[in-house]
């Protein structure tokens, strides 16, 4: 008999959460390639590694929100709106306040397909999961563009908490279900004139007839549907096998927007179980032990490249 484990309380997402800010954040100093070597050793005796993805691993990955590829694809929009606050990246685009739900869908669709459906940065993403071959692979991630799935990470494997760019919602959020709008928007993105969608072409609520959102968490109305509860499910079982085994936590290109998700909770697992390993890639926000201040796209290929030879180098 165990009591122990029968006594261990399911570890829930919710659970899992936490909003403890570490005061152990150092400097680093261990050279790069020391850091590299610890960092695939770890992986190598990992019999589970859980990722956690950021916008920093699409950004490393290639994915552009600003700069040069927004003057490039919104003019349009710079032209009827003006560059002000808002017309300066994908981001920022999103928040203008749209005269209506024909302007607020011309710009959208576009900029979802863009953002997800047709977004295609994910050598960077294969490199790693090949490197990873053989654990027991979860990934929680708070990007919304599908990119670890286009790379072939199965579904089943992936809970991505803050929604996602090919699906929409009830603006209100009156009911727990969200919708595939990604034909719904290659039809706006067709039929789009002066930044206006054709009027019936703007989707309606098929509850209460009101107006629909993205399904982003950006407000208290984000549904979180069957499908976010089931990927929820699996993450909380993944996560309590995780408790019993040699665990990496592998951060990638997690900053400081929602750091309550991936950043605190993974600090937390790791300085309260000694089976737990924390390895943070992050270009600016390392500051843990075993984490890389370095080049986000360098360190994987690095480390990808380390974990590959042994494997090849073994008899
Ligand atoms: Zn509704």
């Amino acid at each position: 008999m165990n009591f122990n484990r029968s006594a261990k309380k399911k570890m829930s997402f919710e659970r899992f959460l936490s909003y403890e800010y570490a005061g152990d954040y150092i400097n680093q100093t261990t050279p790069y390639a020391e850091q590299i070597e610890q960092a695939a050793q770890a992986i190598r005796e990992a019999d589970y590694v859980l990722l956690g993805a950021g916008a920093g691993m699409s950004t490393a990955a290639g994915a552009e929100y600003g700069g040069k590829f927004f003057e490039e694809n919104f003019a349009e929009f710079q032209k009827i709106y003006g560059k002000g606050p808002y017309m300066q990246d994908m981001y920022s685009a999103g928040f203008y306040p749209f005269p209506d739900q024909e302007s607020k869908w011309g710009l959208w669709s576009h900029l979802a397909l863009l953002a997800g459906a047709d977004l295609d940065v994910t050598q960077l993403h294969k490199t790693l999961l090949d490197a990873l071959k053989g654990k027991k692979l979860f990934l929680l991630s708070t990007n919304a563009d599908h990119q670890f799935e286009k790379a072939g990470l199965p579904v089943e494997q992936i809970f991505a908490t803050q929604g996602s760019y090919k699906r929409i919602q009830c603006a209100r959020g009156c009911h727990p279900k969200t919708y595939d709008a990604v034909e719904l928007f290659r039809q706006m993105e067709q039929e789009r004139v002066n930044g206006k969608i054709p009027t019936e072409l703007v989707p309606k609520c098929p509850v209460c007839g009101g107006p629909m959102a993205m399904n982003l968490r950006v407000d208290d109305h984000f549904v979180q549907d069957e499908d976010w509860h089931a990927a929820e499910d699996r993450f909380s079982r993944f996560l309590s096998e995780c408790m019993d085994g040699k665990t990496v936590l592998l951060e990638l290109g997690v900053g400081f927007n929602t750091p309550t998700i991936i950043r605190f909770p993974f600090e937390k697992l790791a300085r309260e179980h000694k089976n737990i390993t924390l390895i943070r890639l992050s270009r600016s926000k390392a500051m843990v032990p075993a984490s890389f201040g370095a080049d986000m796209a360098k360190s994987i290929t690095d480390l990808a490249e380390k974990l590959n030879n042994t494997e090849a180098s073994e008899p």
